[in-house]
């Protein structure tokens, strides 16, 4: 199908000030790390080294938790909720004001289009410290429980596909509960935290009460494992989450898990089929792909399999593949060559075990990493690309007859974090949320987030709950406890 000649339209770099290097922030301060070891963070859509950052060890982990315990006993856990509250709008504005600087660093350092870190990364930030920063005075009206205080210092440990917004899950309802942080970015995206260092300094945010040390899996290590922490969050892989949990057991140490996912985006035949071809593009090639909660695997209704295929198909010839700044761009870079490497393998995989392969054929930059929206139709539940996460911009359709083969398809795998419902039956959607083990179900649209709304999984996805009411549980503690 011939698609419209865009002329490109690139957004300006010079808005953001990429320094050399960057120290750890502890104390409110860009501090050296001790071993002097860095390490280098590269634009994943043109392999430019962007910027040195230091790896934290050990003595850096303590240095940033006793910043962080002296921060809380201080002054964050006497603070008044109203007075918390104050910093948090405070830095909602200063990133609302900053949008456009985080939205193109963003970018720069994770391949995501600028189409999405400004229209839905940035904007989402900025929503969850409003959101948050309201909560802050009214703690006791939340239904937490007796007296809800603080639970003191806490360890987050954060991925890669949504830097900024991961950080925002994290920090904005700790603070708002009188909890004081010590968050490590992931290894290939840490920029976007580091500018974050530099709102906190602009906020006067008391020093100590957020700290961020960069490193990789060593570093969320010594996080995880330093017994001045007292509460971890982690967003990742279910296989790092399992390690983590592994080695908290027998602590006092709480812990939210937010980990992997294999979503089904379920297609019933009297679905509007545009729309739905738009939500599986939406679910699936949003971000690469590169999304926990991403709908990997389309179930649709065998009598409309083969029109579903058609029109998914000739909608992702459509789709942009390219410079991850221009505004025209629909996907952008993958974030790193060990993830294109993992995409790559589990492509072959698929292929191996005997289901069909279509890419959209479109042409790809020369420098970066990149991989062609994919599709994978004739897959049976068995196969690995069915019930493994690959994280990247492909998708795995199977077909069902009824609403129960539906239901048993969808449950049938490890995880349990999302899925997505396309029908026009009210009571279809009803029945089917009801039956669907999964933390968050759509219908009729999906990766829909909103901070007043709770996030999270069952089985293998991990447990807690981040956003909403729900997501502050993990941040206080209540009744007589210590
Ligand atoms: P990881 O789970 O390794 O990374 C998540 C975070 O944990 C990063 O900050 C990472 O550091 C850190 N980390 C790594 N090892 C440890 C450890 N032993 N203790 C504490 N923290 C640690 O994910 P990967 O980047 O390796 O991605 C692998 C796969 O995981 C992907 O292909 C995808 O399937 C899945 N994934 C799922 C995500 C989700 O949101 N559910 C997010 C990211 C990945 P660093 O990155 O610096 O090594």
């Amino acid at each position: 199908m011939p698609t419209f000649e865009y002329a490109p339209a690139p957004e300006s770099r010079a808005v953001v000030d990429i320094r050399n290097s960057y120290g750890l922030f502890v104390g409110g301060e860009f501090v050296d790390a001790e071993g002097g070891t860095a390490f280098k963070t590269v634009n994943p859509a043109t392999e430019e080294v962007l910027a040195e950052v230091a790896e934290a060890g050990e003595a850096d982990v303590d240095a940033a938790v006793r910043a962080a315990r002296n921060a809380y006993t201080r002054v964050w856990s006497r603070m008044s909720g109203a007075d918390r509250g104050k910093y948090l709008y405070r830095i909602a504005r200063i990133i609302q004001e900053r949008a456009r600087e985080f939205a193109v660093l963003e970018t720069l350092d994770n391949g995501k289009p600028i189409r999405e870190s400004r229209d839905v990364d940035v904007p989402l930030v900025a929503a969850h410290f409003f959101y948050h920063a309201g909560w802050a005075d009214k703690l006791e009206y939340a239904s937490l429980g007796a007296d809800p205080r603080p639970v003191g210092v806490v360890g987050q440990v954060i991925p890669w596909n949504f830097p900024l917004l991961m950080l925002a899950w994290k920090v904005a309802p700790a603070l708002a509960c009188g909890n004081t942080v010590v968050l490590k970015p992931a290894e290939t995206t840490p920029l976007t935290a580091l500018l974050f260092a530099e709102v906190c300094q602009q906020a006067d945010l008391p020093p100590g009460v957020v700290n961020i040390v960069t490193g990789a899996g060593a570093t969320g290590q010594a996080i995880v494992d330093h017994p001045g922490i007292d509460k971890l969050a982690f967003t990742g892989s279910t296989a790092v989450g399992k390690m983590i949990a592994r080695s908290i057991a027998g602590t006092r140490k709480k812990a939210t898990l937010e980990l992997g996912g294999k979503a089904a985006n379920i297609v019933f035949d009297d679905a509007a089929i545009d729309q739905a071809v738009e939500g599986i593009v939406d679910g699936i090639f949003f971000n690469q792909g590169h999304v926990c909660c991403a709908g990997s695997r389309i179930l649709v209704q065998e009598s409309i399999a083969e029109e579903l295929d058609h029109r998914l198909k000739r909608r992702l010839g459509t789709l942009r593949v390219g410079d991850p700044l221009d505004k025209n761009t629909d996907v952008g870079a993958i974030n790193s060559r060990t993830q294109l490497e993992r995409i790559e393998e589990m492509v072959k995989v698929g292929e191996a075990e005997g289901a069909e392969r279509w890419d959209s054929g479109c042409d790809l930059p020369v420098d970066g990493f990149w991989f062609r929206p994919t599709v994978f139709s004739n897959v049976s539940q068995s196969h690995r690309i069915a019930q493994e996460e690959i994280f990247g911009p492909v998708v795995s359709v199977l077909t069902f007859r009824t609403p129960g083969e539906a239901v048993a398809k969808a449950n049938n795998t490890p995880y349990g974090l999302s899925a997505g419902i396309w029908t026009e039956k009210g009571s279809r959607i009803l029945w089917m949320a009801d039956q669907l083990r999964a933390g968050v179900v759509w219908a009729n649209t999906f990766n829909k987030f909103d901070p007043t709304s709770p996030f999270g999984g069952y089985k293998e996805s991990g447990y807690g709950r981040e956003g909403g009411r729900h997501g502050l549980e993990a941040y206080v503690k209540t009744g007589a406890g210590e």
